[in-house]
């Protein structure tokens, strides 16, 4: 069945909501990470919990976790503090909040300084952003900030079909005239790329596609491409599954872009790993594979495949 992408229509299939406290991240974590200097770094992540992002993408669940009231004044920094004094040292934080960190209903801008003054031991800071909410706000925060600053945005995919149809609102116009922007303000660009995104179900024409994005996001200054492997679990997703207009990625695919991707030699690539044995076919040799990504993740360079000999 064709139905158009709305927002209407992305929200008419969600599950309830999780009820959130304001002034608690919903998750942090520590883990380490290659930066752009090649060094292998130490890395707090705080997801934080703030007003749902105003677009309503077709893959997105990251609503859950959000609140549906824009978020008070003073909550963000406490949230900051909150996970802060819970967490490790590290030399980077990412602030991740589930949209738009330029989105004031969502991080109000009167907290910039008291976030920025939270995070004066880091080094470099990384949020992620949607591209078309870019304005002066944003080196105004960065000169706050005593570290370097990254913006991480979702590119998602660059096919003229599936752009249009994933209800993000961008263009490849858009997503350049941001990513310039950025890097012509000494900012970082980090970009999100889907490996098999709703509405491209063939596995090569995916692999193919992710690569192009990523050659794209690279060729608009992006310093490193995160690859997500598209998952169901928000409703619309699953409605898009039963009508085959969405497949999940194998592992393989996911495999031949990763060592394709690392081998354009174009800058840092990531893949995300969460939930990944939703992706495998093979029990007998999942965890070899996925240490390899892990692996790869870490060194950024590709190293000997795992034949899956079952
Ligand atoms: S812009 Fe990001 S957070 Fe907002 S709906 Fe799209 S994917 Fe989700
Ligand atoms: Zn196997």
């Amino acid at each position: 069945m064709e139905f158009n992408i709305t927002n209407k229509a992305v929200q008419e299939f969600r599950p309830s909501k999780e009820v959130m406290d304001p002034l608690q991240p919903y998750l942090w974590l520590h883990e380490e990470e290659v930066q752009a200097d090649g060094k292998l770094k130490k890395v707090n992540t705080i997801f934080l919990t703030n007003r749902e992002c105003p677009f309503k993408c077709v893959m997105c669940d990251l609503w859950r976790h959000t609140l549906d009231e824009p978020t008070p004044m003073g909550a963000i920094p406490a949230q900051i503090k909150f996970a802060l004094d819970r967490l490790p040292k590290a030399d980077v934080v990412k602030l991740y909040n589930s949209g738009n960190f330029f989105d004031g209903k969502a991080i109000p801008r009167y907290d910039y300084k008291s976030i920025a003054g939270l995070l004066s031991d880091y080094e470099h800071v990384i949020v992620e952003n949607h591209p078309k909410l870019i304005g002066e706000f944003i080196p105004e925060f960065r000169d706050l900030l005593d570290g370097s600053f990254e913006v991480a945005m979702g590119l998602e995919s660059v096919h003229p079909v599936v752009m249009p149809k994933l209800n993000k609102q961008i263009t490849r116009e858009n997503y350049r005239k941001a990513s310039e922007y950025l890097v012509s303000n000494g900012i970082d660009v980090r970009a999100f790329i889907l490996l098999n995104p709703p509405f491209l179900t063939d596995e090569r024409e995916n692999i193919e596609w992710c690569l192009k994005t990523v050659e794209f996001a690279f060729d608009c200054g992006a310093s490193a491409c995160s690859i997500i492997p598209t998952r169901d679990g928000n409703g619309i997703m699953e409605k898009l599954r039963e009508d085959g207009e969405y497949v999940p990625p194998t592992l393989s695919a996911l495999v031949e872009v990763f060592d394709r991707a690392l081998s354009l030699k174009k800058g840092r690539v990531f893949v995300d790993l969460w939930d990944l044995e939703k992706f495998s076919d093979c029990d007998e040799c999942f965890e070899a594979r996925k240490q390899r990504l892990q692996q790869m993740n870490i060194e950024q360079k590709v190293i000997k495949n795992i034949e899956c000999k079952c």
